[in-house]
């Protein structure tokens, strides 16, 4: 039977009429993967592009009669495959499921659709004096994606993650019932908090239907350090010190030299850095700092610039407005260099702030043991490294991340900082999870769906892949 000769295609395609679902040829090539490096792309049963919170129950419903797995899409931006389509299930996209329904100027909050974009929302916020504060490097990812991924970003140093902005969710469970948890109460003590469950549940609980997220008043006076250090080690051991000084910088960011180089190259990126630093240079440290008024900001530059020299920076350039938006967005960007210059592998450990400097200590050893290239950046603040690896022979990639995951954990980390388990993550976090742990996820993720339609094989490894 081909494809789109299914009975859940019909259905859907009667269901909810022309131009709403696609099949078979149809189906758009983004449709068929994410960003992980590893997509290979899968052509799904359909794509649905519901409208209406109906429309999702309407589509879990009919999914569910004819027992097939659903695999939710935002923007498909996510790194670790988790919105990869199943070939025998349904893709529920969610960009047409894209308007911001409220902007709640007293209670600091809006509500939007899931395919609202961060592009869209900031654009929204633009003139309100508040802002939604959580950017992931991808802007044009979606709420619901966000949600989903628990994205983080370089400003989680000073805001929080999407987990600590959003307070409310409008969700279709599994077996198509439609609910709320939380609202735009800024707090709440009663029973278990459904809306954090979801939050970083990769589309195997739920799918969302709306978000209420807590907005943040804009700080209006911003200035951005480039700051050029010796060793890889002092920049990481300058951060916890740097915060210990009660600055709040909103970025803090560390960038190898070989990851400058790539991302100044890539945005043809100039800061006026004399060649005697750069050359001397072995890591960088971008801080942005922001405040409500310009002396606070005069202030506060000034006192990270003293702590950084005595911390022993090089030296430390205060960017031009534009320079530093310029700089900022190539940072955004590094994914993409890296993958244009063939990375294998992209890590994106977490390790307590402290721990940093000894992990990244680990990983070059072990980039010398195994014979790998890696070069890094990453939202040190949080103590998040990005690794790009470099290393094709698989079997030996395979050694070398298990050890380098096995440290990260060692080290009090985790196996993800922000990308997420999906597929790519799957192998180290079942061995590195404690089965106790993962034991109560999969009874969580049994209670929710008992027939492992939501995305199967993701996150969890468990359940139908068919
Ligand atoms: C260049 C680049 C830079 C990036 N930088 C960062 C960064 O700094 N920090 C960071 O955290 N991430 C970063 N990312 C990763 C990515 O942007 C985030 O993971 C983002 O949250 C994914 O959103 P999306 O809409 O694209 O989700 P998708 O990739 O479409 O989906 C992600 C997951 O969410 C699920 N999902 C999506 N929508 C729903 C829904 N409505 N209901 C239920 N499940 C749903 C999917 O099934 C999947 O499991 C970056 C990506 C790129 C390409």
């Amino acid at each position: 039977m081909a494809a789109t000769d299914h009975p859940v295609v019909a259905e859907l395609t009667s269901g909810l009429g022309p131009g709403r679902v696609t099949a078979g040829e149809e189906i758009s090539a983004d449709d068929c993967h994410d960003e992980s490096l590893h997509a290979l792309g899968t052509r799904p049963r359909c794509v649905v592009r519901p409208q209406t919170t109906d429309e999702v129950a309407y589509v879990v419903g009919v999914c569910a009669s004819h027992d097939v797995p659903i695999v939710a899409r935002g923007s498909g931006t996510g790194l670790s495959g988790a919105a990869t389509p199943l070939a025998n299930g349904v893709v529920v996209a969610f960009d047409a499921m894209s308007r911001i329904k409220e902007v709640d100027l007293d209670n600091q909050v809006a509500v939007v659709e899931p395919g609202v974009t961060l592009r869209d929302l900031d654009d929204a916020l633009a003139a309100t004096g508040l802002r939604y504060p959580v950017y992931p490097g991808e802007l044009s990812g979606s709420i619901g994606g966000n949600v989903n991924t628990n994205a983080g970003g370089m400003r989680a140093v000073r805001h929080g993650v999407t987990r600590n902005h959003v307070i409310g969710l409008e969700l279709v469970l599994a077996d198509a019932t439609v609910l709320r948890t939380g609202g735009k109460v800024m707090k709440s003590s009663s029973g278990y908090d459904l809306t954090q469950l979801v939050i970083g549940s990769e589309g195997t609980l739920a799918l969302v239907t709306e978000v209420t997220v807590r907005l943040a008043s804009a700080l209006p006076n911003a200035s951005t350090l480039l700051v050029a250090f010796p060793e890889l080690g002092a920049v990481t051991a300058a951060v916890p010190r740097l915060l210990a000084a009660g600055l709040a910088p909103s970025i803090l960011e560390y960038l190898d030299a070989v990851t400058m180089v790539g991302i100044s190259r890539a945005a043809s990126l100039e800061f006026g850095v004399p060649d005697e630093v750069t050359a001397k240079t072995a890591a960088w440290l971008v801080v942005l700092l922001e405040t409500r008024t310009a002396a606070a900001l005069e202030a506060d530059t000034e006192a990270a610039a003293a702590i950084l020299g005595d911390l022993g920076a090089l030296d430390v350039f205060v960017l031009p407005p534009a320079s530093a938006r310029a700089l900022i967005e190539a940072r955004e960007r590094a994914f993409y260099v890296a993958k244009a210059a063939g990375a294998d592998e992209i890590v994106d450990v977490v390790v307590p702030r402290a721990a940093v400097t000894d992990y990244l200590g680990v990983v070059a050893s072990l980039a010398e043991a195994h014979g790998a290239f890696m070069a890094g950046c990453g939202h040190v603040g949080d103590g998040n490294v990005h690794l790009s690896v470099y290393l094709p022979d698989e079997s030996r990639r395979t050694t070398l991340l298990d050890e380098l995951f096995a440290a990260g954990v060692a080290a009090g980390g985790q196996v993800s900082g922000e990308h997420g388990i999906g597929l790519d993550k799957l192998r180290p976090y079942l061995s590195l999870v404690d089965p106790a742990v993962l034991s109560l996820q999969r009874g969580i993720k049994a209670v929710f769906d008992p027939e492992g339609r939501l995305n199967p094989g993701k996150l969890l490894g468990d359940g139908r892949t068919t």
